[in-house]
């Protein structure tokens, strides 16, 4: 599910101190995993599709497919899989052309910098201290709990994940129409034509890195493009209604494939949490800020 207003720190490295002399944008999410042995110490307690309590096992404790799931093994797996993905996006901001903040070295500045997007979970020390508070716990089986972040129930920063959810799950999506799928080919702001491709495999993707995209104030794909399918589920229920399969799904393939859809991959407007920090950090607006997706991107030389 989503938040609306997202949560977190952020700190801007200029001078070249980023990788070749770039600038550094990282944001920094401290996170307060509660770890769960028993129904009844989770508020609001999980329910079943059925609306009975789901049976949950204690972290150690084998559980229906046979795994004890050790609960300090899942936090630093929570840390190193959401760090994996969200750190490595290869997102870079490149500031408007007549913005001369962050050229350095100062008094005679000869480069312009561009800002790489980074990302970092801290750990909390306590509810106090964190951005978010997630109540983990291992139902009896997979598959039958959806994880989420915020709850009307208990807050903007509660949530609720599960120990399975650092497992991408396939088949969770079935992609509608079959086996053909329409993908946006050519220059986006020249002769854009759409193009039938095949697209029978099975979309998953992590629950964890898809609740941490929420966390940085992401929403779910169909809802960021505002789709008709998504739009109108959300006019039916305002609340739960961008939890429905044609939230998940966009106009095109790879709208679909996205980490906020169904599957795991990125795409530039994916760079939202970073591109809307940069400006608190230069105070500037984000007119003439370009996003780009690179492996590195030198300092502009100025001459
Ligand atoms: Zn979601």
């Amino acid at each position: 599910m989503d938040r609306t207003v997202p949560f977190f720190n952020s700190e801007l490295l200029t001078s070249g101190s980023g990788t070749g002399g770039n600038a550094k944008l990282t944001i920094y999410l401290r996170l307060y995993l509660v770890r769960r042995d028993r129904i009844e110490e989770i508020n609001p307690r999980p329910k079943q599709d059925d609306g009975r309590d789901l049976e949950v096992v204690p972290w150690g404790t084998p559980t229906g497919i046979g795994k004890a799931y050790n609960f300090a093994e899942f936090k630093q797996k929570v840390k190193e899989h959401a760090e994996g993905f969200w750190n490595n996006t290869n997102f870079w901001l490149v500031p408007p052309p007549d913005y001369r903040g962050l050229d350095y070295p100062v008094g005679n500045p000869k480069m312009r910098p561009n800002i790489e997007c980074k990302f970092k979970i801290v750990w909390a020390d306590g509810r106090d201290d964190a951005h978010a508070i997630i109540d983990c716990f291992c139902p009896i089986r997979p598959h039958r709990y959806r994880p989420y972040v915020s709850h009307p129930a208990e807050g903007a920063l509660g949530g609720h994940w599960t120990c399975y959810d650092l497992v991408a799950f396939p088949g969770d999506f079935v992609i509608p129409g079959g086996k053909e799928c329409t993908v946006n080919v050519g220059d986006p702001l020249g002769n854009m034509t759409t193009k039938t491709i095949r697209c029978d495999k099975e979309l998953a993707h992590e629950a964890v890195c898809h609740e941490v995209g929420h966390l940085l104030g992401l929403d779910h794909v169909g809802q960021f493009l505002k789709t008709p399918a998504c739009m109108e589920e959300l006019k039916k229920n305002s609340v739960t209604g961008n939890g429905a399969a044609a939230c998940y799904r966009g106009p095109t393939y790879p709208d679909t494939e996205n980490i906020m859809g169904a599957g795991d991959k990125l795409a530039l407007w994916n760079i939202m949490p970073w591109a809307s920090r940069v400006t608190s950090h230069t105070g500037i607006g984000l007119q003439g800020w370009r996003a780009s997706l690179a492996k590195t991107l030198p300092p502009k030389t100025l001459r």
